[in-house]
Order: C-alpha cells, then sequence, then structure tokens
C-alpha cells in the first residue's frame, strides 16, 4: 500500500513528466521507443533494466494506471488490459494446463462463464461451480488437480457475497490461486489481496472509468505470481491503448469521491424502496435486513452502487417496468454515471433455462439498477412512477 491515503495515491502517484512541465500527464500514442545503443536495446530485452521498449508490452499511460491500482488495491505489480474480459481471461490462461481444474463461483459474469463452460475445456481445463451461499461446497469442489478458485463478491445481479477471508484461508491451506473479479466493488470499497487474495482482475470499464467512455481492464498480483501474465500478456497482445490509460488514470482520481456517492444514492434508494408494496424484494448489502449483513460490513467500506429489487409481478411487470422509465437508461452496462436499469430474466441471462437463472438468483421479477450520480430525488421519482404505471 501507498504511504499516502487511497484519494492522495489516486490523484498524486505520477510518472515523471516530459520537460514541457505539464501538470497534467500527456498521452504517449507512441507505438516503440527509441534505444539509447546498442547495449540498452541490448539489455532492455534481457530485461537487466525495467524501461519501455514497445507499446504491446509497456506504455507511460497504461504504466501510470496500473500503477496507481497497484496502490490501491494493496498489490505489488500488474498489467493493464484492453477490456475487463482480457484480464480475465489472461489471469486464467497464464496459469492454467490441461488437465488443470478451476473451482468457481455459479454466479459469474457472463463471458466468465463462457471461458469456463466452453474455452478452457478445449484445452482440458475442467471447472466445478459452487453455489455462493453454500459455506461447505468450496471444499467439497476442491480435487489434488484444482489450481485456481475464481470468485465474484457481490456477485451479479443477486448480490450475493462470498467471504473472502475463509475462502482464502482454505486456498492458502491447499496451494491454490486464488483469482478475484473486483469489479463491482472496486478498490475503494473492498480490497481481496488484504484477506489473501493472489490475484485481483478488475473490468476498468465500470466503476473505474465511471463516466461510460472505454472499455478496459486490470489484473494486479505479487512479483511471484506476475512473470507468467507478463508472458501471456506480452505475447498475446491484449494489451490497453495508451489514451485509454489516460483515460483511466484521470478517471481514478475521482474514483472516492464518485464511490461516496454512488455508495450514498444507492442506500437511500434501497432504503426508500424497502417496504414498498409492489416490491417481494430489496437488497443491498449495506441495508440492515441484507442476509449477509455482517459480512458486507466487514469485507465491504461500503455497499456499492448496485441495487437489486423483485417486482410482484414477475417477467410481465419487468418488461412493463423498464418500458415506463423516463429518465433511467435501458442498458446492460453498469458503474456509469447515469442511472442504470436492467432485467435480467428476459435480457442478459434470457438465454439460461429457468432453473439455471433460479440458481443464480436470477426470479422473474428481479431488476437491477446500478445507481448513478444523478439527484437521488430525481431517480427515485422515476422508479415510483414506473412501479405504478407497471403494475
Ligand atoms: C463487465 C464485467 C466484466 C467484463 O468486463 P469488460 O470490460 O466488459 O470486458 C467482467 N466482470 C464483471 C463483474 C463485469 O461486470
Amino acid at each position: 500500500m501507498s504511504d499516502k491515503k487511497f484519494e492522495t495515491a489516486a490523484i498524486r502517484h505520477q510518472l515523471e513528466r516530459s520537460n514541457q512541465k505539464e501538470h497534467s500527464v500527456p498521452i504517449y500514442a507512441t507505438s516503440s521507443f527509441k534505444f539509447e545503443d546498442a547495449e540498452d536495446a541490448r539489455s532492455l530485452f534481457a530485461e537487466e533494466k525495467e524501461g519501455n521498449i514497445y507499446s504491446r508490452y509497456s506504455n507511460p499511460n497504461n504504466d501510470e494506471f496500473i500503477q496507481k491500482m497497484c496502490l490501491l488495491e494493496g498489490g505489488e505489480t500488474g498489467m493493464a488490459m484492453a477490456s475487463g474480459m482480457a484480464a480475465m481471461y489472461t489471469s486464467m490462461a497464464a496459469f492454467l494446463s490441461s488437465g488443470d481444474h478451476v473451482v468457481a463461483s455459479r454466479s459469474l459474469f457472463g463471458s466468465t462463464h463462457q471461458i469456463l463452460t466452453k474455452l478452457l475445456p478445449k484445452w482440458g481445463i475442467t471447472s466445478t461451480y459452487v453455489d455462493i451461499l453454500d459455506d461447505e461446497g468450496w471444499e467439497k469442489a476442491i480435487t489434488p488437480k484444482t489450481k485456481m478458485i475464481f470468485l465474484e463478491t457481490p456477485s451479479n445481479p443477486a448480490l450475493d457475497l462470498i467471504d473472502l477471508e475463509k475462502i482464502c484461508q482454505l486456498a492458502k491451506s491447499k496451494g491454490i490461486i486464488v483469482n478475484v473479479d473486483n469489479c463491482f466493488a472496486t478498490p475503494y470499497l473492498q480490497n481481496p489481496i488484504k484477506w489473501g487474495a493472489d490475484i485481483v482482475t478488475h473490468s476498468a470499464t465500470k466503476f473505474i472509468d465511471g463516466q461510460g467512455r472505454v472499455c478496459g481492464g486490470a489484473i494486479i498480483t505479487s512479483e511471484e505470481l506476475f512473470p507468467e501474465i507478463k508472458f501471456m500478456a506480452r505475447h498475446t497482445g491484449p494489451s490497453m491503448s495508451p489514451f485509454h490509460g489516460w483515460i483511466l488514470s484521470k478517471s481514478l482520481e475521482t474514483l472516492a469521491v464518485r464511490m461516496d456517492k454512488h455508495c450514498d444514492n444507492a442506500l437511500k434508494l434501497a432504503s426508500h424502496l424497502e417496504g414498498n408494496d409492489a416490491l417481494s424484494q430489496v437488497r443491498y448489502p449495506f441495508l440492515p435486513s441484507f442476509p449477509q449483513y455482517e459480512l458486507a460490513k466487514k469485507q465491504m467500506k461500503q455497499g456499492g452502487g448496485i441495487v437489486t429489487f423483485e417486482l410482484k409481478g414477475g417477467i410481465e411487470q419487468g418488461r412493463k417496468f423498464l418500458d415506463a422509465l423516463k429518465m433511467i437508461s435501458l442498458s446492460a452496462n453498469l458503474g456509469d454515471t447515469r442511472t442504470i436499469a436492467t432485467h435480467p430474466a428476459s435480457t442478459t441471462h434470457s438465454k439460461l433455462l429457468e432453473e439455471e437463472r433460479l440458481a443464480v438468483g436470477i426470479t422473474p421479477g428481479l431488476v437491477r439498477i446500478s445507481v448513478g450520480l444523478e439527484h437521488i430525488d430525481d431517480i427515485i421519482e422515476d422508479i415510483e412512477q414506473a412501479l405504478v404505471a407497471s403494475k
């Protein structure tokens, strides 16, 4: 961790500037870098010293972004990635070989699920899913071949939590790598490395950019595990563009204030909706009625920017509710300044069977709200009127 507080590190950590005395870092739009002489070139390639060679390997903008991410997550080193999925895939492919086994939480981001169920089996890598709330399930799923545990907490969209300390202890005792997709919480709300995780992966597309502008990702880890990740990334090329590195380093400067506001709005919305007679359930990790409220308080600083609720009228009402919204955007994205509503059963998870949806907590009337930074009164008003109109 940095010797500075979170907000300060996110704003003040900077790479050396050029000799133009610019206050804000410029964009290094260059595919390659020059060598001083033949010896400089040789020693850079031999990795005897650090330095930029080619932007598929490293670039000052991406370095600044990833160095900040490492400070904020408490990791030693890492790599900026072109997207969240580039981070998920690279962090798995770097360590898994034919015959290896992965234990993963059942409730995962859709494309992560596709990697585990469709792609990795092509190379003889298998996986077992564990229901998040099945406490014994994790230990039972582990086999002598298990190389990695991959998880997301809070889960999407059910917001179920996994006890990071417990899972990391279990994994350590068996020499298994724990890889946590920390996209929902961001480093401001939760630091998996503090509880013992070995790798933290991010989609920076969501709250880290927070303004719906770019796709990006990050892998943060230890010096010990890094060489494998670096090797995989350098040679397969899922690197971030310098422009995106520049944007995302700027985004981090406001992450703390944005997350405070997302969380404040989300808690206000959840508290307001609780008890509404059109809803059978309102879920938010920092609501005292949340079944895992104690765990949320233990491992998260605040409850995050996502609120879910269950419409009593099921799928039909879910669709009517979306159509009745006037301000809130309909989009599959999350973590934007603009509030977004998603009805997973008819959109993001419509290809699953009903039993499969129920197994990950997606009931027919479940609505996910990514609470934005608009005034809370306007967010509440739009949801209230859509609830009335969809009854
Ligand atoms: C969006 C998302 C991803 C994928 O990130 P991209 O930047 O879209 O590639 C992975 N995990 C979670 C939890 C996400 O929400």
